[in-house]
Parts: structure tokens; sequence; C-alpha cells
């Protein structure tokens, strides 16, 4: 399997490249030439598998060399045992057709961990084949961070430099990230806001002299590796509910685009599914954008569900590429206006064809919070705020269509926000056993002022990968 840039002037690569480059060198997100289908009956057979296994499955099309049978599925079967639920990714029904799928029975109880504790183990051991070192740097505002740190704590050839913005986190976020002992984990408290520290990651990644020293690699979301381990999810979900037989529609918190691109290539790759249906807090830009067609950034507004306040929807782009008929000259022309004028309006045949499988909708404060608490009323289950805003969309789209069973993706543990999930329903979700702990072990972290140069000296210091070089 080769990759493509969806702006068409970066080089093809390999998955094994994909994996370490995470953004393409035009400013293009890379995408498979072709989407690889999965056989009615390889579906099928997906049933009563583990999750692992069905993992491997589902996700080698997309391999090509980098990895064999064997290999691929030591590497899931590692990832997973990290998780607190036999079955990973378990599913629980709230109401007539509408499932609650638990995407956060990994280390730090958010959804990422599914991705990125593969990820972290897939770049390791293409690292040891290559006899290199990579250096990890990310920017987050809680749970990218926290995912990627517990990732890859203690692997032998990465190290790993997370900016998160100083005393802005919640304090299990933080606890999250700074009480993980590994030597290779460094946590950098930036002594300014999210936006500074995505505008020193960009700036060090422009900075082609010090990512070629420490050997700079991306974990953000556009990685497609990740988009790979998400579509696994899809597949084995659907099938407990009767898939291929059947059509199943999901319902995706979303932020970033990359968990619902997952869908969307699950359905490329032959499950049947009914709509995918983005859910959007008060940052509601693809909500105006399947309306509307002009897709228009605005100001991020804080809310209860954080990790899906975003401006740009960056995976948004491959789905453009594939509805503009994978011409890479459109795209450039379009994400050109967005540099320039904070904007762009999709084409009427790409908006129609977007429109044919995805519909989206928003909640706003109020509707998070009201979901929580009917969703608590009427079944005793707990939602947290992201999770709340997929039911909200799902049940939407239930009052349209009932027949079809839709999957809600649940993509954090409750306990993760509990101010909001008290706010609606008046009590505090405890944190799970396992996680007790980080309330009273030592933390690490270092204060730097937000300077560019300054993080990018702390970097080269304590990068592995710089001292080979030198
Ligand atoms: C990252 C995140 C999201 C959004 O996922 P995208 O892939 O960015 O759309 C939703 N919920 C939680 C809890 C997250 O951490």
């Amino acid at each position: 399997m080769r990759y493509i840039s969806t702006r068409g002037e970066a080089p093809e690569l390999a998955f094994e490249d994909v994996l370490l480059a995470g953004l393409a060198s035009d400013g293009g997100l890379y995408a498979p030439v072709s989407y690889p289908g999965l056989a009615r009956g390889d579906i099928a057979s997906l049933a009563g598998l583990p999750y692992a296994e069905a993992s491997a499955r589902i996700i080698a099309p997309f391999l090509g060399e980098a990895f064999d049978g064997a290999e691929l599925r030591a590497l899931t079967q590692c990832a997973y045992s990290s998780f607190r639920h036999s079955a990973i990714a378990p599913l629980t029904q709230i109401a007539d057709n509408l499932f609650v799928l638990e995407l956060f029975h990994g280390p730090t109880l958010a959804f990422k961990d599914v991705a990125m504790q593969l990820l972290g183990r897939m770049m390791d051991a293409v690292l040891a084949r290559r006899d290199l070192r990579a250096t990890i740097v990310g920017a987050t505002s809680g749970d990218t961070g926290a995912a990627a740190i517990e990732a890859f704590a203690g692997l032998d050839r990465v190290d790993v430099f997370i900016l998160y913005p100083h005393e802005r986190v919640s304090d299990v976020q933080r606890r999250q990230m700074t009480t993980v002992e590994a030597a290779n984990i460094h946590t950098i408290a930036l002594r300014g806001s999210f936006d500074d520290a995505q505008s020193i990651l960009k700036s060090l990644f422009r900075d082609a002299r010090f990512r070629e020293s420490v050997g700079l690699a991306g974990v953000n979301s556009i990685n497609w590796a990740r988009v790979v381990a998400q579509t696994a999810y899809y597949f084995t979900s659907a099938v407990a509910l009767g898939a291929p037989h059947r059509e199943v529609s999901f319902a995706v918190p979303t932020g970033n685009f990359g968990d619902v691109l997952a869908g969307y290539v699950a359905e490329r790759m032959g499950l049947p599914v009914g709509k995918l249906v983005i859910g959007t807090n008060s940052n509601d830009i693809l909500a105006r954008t399947l309306a509307s067609g002009r897709y228009e950034l605005r100001g991020v507004t804080p809310t209860q569900s954080p990790s899906m306040d975003i401006q740009i929807s960056s995976n948004f782009e491959r789905l453009l590429f594939d509805v503009y008929g994978r011409d890479a000259a459109q795209i450039r022309g379009l994400m050109g206006a967005l540099d320039q004028s904070k904007g762009f309006t999709v084409a009427p045949a790409p908006l129609e064809a977007i429109r044919a499988e995805f519909e989206a909708s928003a909640a706003y404060e109020a509707d998070t919070t009201e979901e929580i608490a009917r969703t608590y009323r009427e079944t005793g289950y707990i939602l947290d705020p992201h999770a709340a805003t997929g039911v909200h969309a799902a049940r939407k789209r239930l009052a349209i269509d009932p027949a079809t069973p839709i999957v809600s993706l649940a993509t954090a543990h409750p306990a993760k926000f509990p101010d909001a999930v008290e706010r609606a329903i008046g009590k505090r979700p405890p944190l799970p056993e396992h996680l007790a702990h980080i309330l009273d072990a030592r933390e690490r972290f270092t204060v730097l002022d937000n300077d560019a140069g300054k993080v990018a000296a702390f970097i080269s210091e304590r990068a592995r990968a710089a001292r080979a070089t030198v």
C-alpha cells in the first residue's frame, strides 16, 4: 500500500514512512492510493474474535510490507493488554436501537489510547529496525498529551516532550502527564495558552535544522496510523450488532475529524454504514459547513467538552480530497483560501457527496448537560460531556430513522470531567482505582517561558536522538 498527499506535491510513501512523518512535506495529509476492501465473509468472520485479533485483521491491508501478520498480532496484543476491560471496546445499550461504544478503558481514560497505544509500539518497532531514534514533541490541551506519554513511556527509541499551558489544564489531566516516572518523558508547562504551545510546535516543525537534528516525529491526530487503528472498533461494534447483514449508523463526538474519518474509511472498506453523524459542541464549524457549504473559521469557544474545542478540523481535508475526486490542485486552492481568508465554500457536487454519508448536529452547553441528566435519569448510565454530544446527535438521527441501530462513541470516562458531570446529575464520578494513585504521586515538570528558542534548546539538550548526531 502506497500513500499520497492530499496536496499532491510531496513524495509518495510507504506506511512506515507515513507513520514516522505525520504531516506531508507539502503541508498536506497522507491518504492511501486506494482503500482496501474487506469481503462480506471477512467482515462476518470477525464475529466473536478477541479485539486484538480482529483489529490486526482489519488494519493489515493498510500496512503493505511494514509488518507481517505475526508481528502485527504481537503489536495489537501488547497494545490492548493495557486496557482495563477484557472486551477493550464494549457496547452498552441505553435506549431502543441506541448503543454506547465505550472507548475509554485505556490507561488515560480517553479514546485516544486506542490508537496511541498501537502507534507507540509500531514506531518503536520501525525505529529499532532502522537503528534510529526519534523525538516526539506535542502540544496538548489535555487528552492527547497524556495518551502519548502513556503510549511512549519507557520505550527505548523515542523521547517525548509535551507542552501544555501552565496552570490551564485540569488537575487530573496535569497529574496524568506529570506523574509518569519514565526517563524518556518530559513535560513542559509553558507560560502561555494552548495556542502559544501550538504555535511553538509549528515553528519547531518548520525549522529544518532542528527537525533533522532531533529526528522530529509527529503523533497528532493527522497521523494516518491513528486513523487506521480507529477503523477497527467501527467493524467490531457493527459486527456485534449484526453487520454485514445489517446496516449500522454511528454518532461521533468530533473535534479534529480523526475519529469520524475512521468510520468513513471503514465504510469505504466495505462496512455497511447507514449514516455517520458528526456531533459537535458549540464549536460547530462542521455543523455549519454541512448546512451551508461554507467552511468558516471563528474563534474557539471554551466548553465543558474541551477536547472538541477546535477551530480547524484538520482531518476534514482527507474527506475533501475524496469528494473532490482526489484533485490535489483543488485542495491546494481550498486550503490556500482557508489560510488567507479564513474560509472556503465546498462546491455543490462534493457537498452532496458529503451529505450522502454524513450528517452533523451541534450540542450547545445546555444540550450537553441535559443529555447527561436525561441518560442518567432514564438508565442510570453516566456519560461524560464529550460522549453526551454524540448521544444528543444520535437521538436526532433515531427520530428520523428509528429502524437502523446507531452506535454512539463514548470518547472519555466520566471521571475525567467530574465538574461537568456533577452539574448535570448532582454527583461526582470517582476516579477508577488504578488511577487514584496519581492524586498523591510526585509530579515532574519544567516551567518554561513562551519562547520557541528556549523550548528548542531544552529539547536539544535532552533528546537522545540529538546526542547521537553530535
Ligand atoms: C480528541 C477527542 C475527541 C475528538 O476526536 P477527533 O478525532 O479530534 O475528532 C472527542 N472526545 C475526546 C474525549 C477526545 O479526547
